[in-house]
């Protein structure tokens, strides 16, 4: 079965309108996303061939993404329609297309398939770490050093994929 699990930076490239594969998507990201006015008619004429198929993620795997981007640190850059994307994916087993950088490392960590739109994608997995550049401390989050009160950076540290993986 070849089909593809598209999140809105997906559909903002035009990704399933060139694309010959099924497609999926939430419809979290679908309400996001129709609006694009020059592509409302392209977007009726696959769901009415089913092509585009709208799908809703199992409460499970939406609970199972939530606690799988907490535990990368991804966990405040994803909106309700990026985990609704990473828990479709869990259910559906299938390549991701997008290029959000946080639903990318939370989806590999997973054991997830993903495809970038246009970049060249992420090849380090890994968990982000708050660390503060005046004094050097590693607060676990937060956005001012509670030490110093300098903002914070975030770092990649590169880790081993979870263990936790959906066989296909
Ligand atoms: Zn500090």
């Amino acid at each position: 079965m070849d089909f593809r699990i598209l999140d809105a930076s997906a559909f903002y490239a035009g990704i399933p309108f060139g694309s010959a594969n099924d497609c999926y998507t939430t419809s979290l990201v679908y309400d996001e996303i129709k609006h694009i006015k020059k592509k409302q008619e392209v977007l009726q004429t696959l769901l009415e061939t089913n092509r585009l198929k709208i799908r809703d993620p199992d409460k499970n795997s939406i609970l199972l993404a939530i606690n799988t981007s907490k535990n990368t640190g991804d966990y405040q850059q994803l909106s309700k329609q990026d985990l609704s994307i990473i828990a479709l994916g869990l259910d559906l087993k299938g390549q991701i297309i997008t290029d959000d950088f946080a639903i990318s490392n939370v989806a590999k960590n997973l054991g997830l398939t993903i495809s970038p739109v246009m970049t060249s994608g992420i090849r380090d997995i890994g968990k982000w770490f708050h660390y503060c550049p005046g004094c050097g401390s590693k607060p676990k989050n937060g956005k001012e050093c509670p030490n110093c009160g300098t903002t914070l950076k975030k770092k990649l540290f590169k880790s081993e994929p979870s263990t936790n993986h959906f066989n296909n």
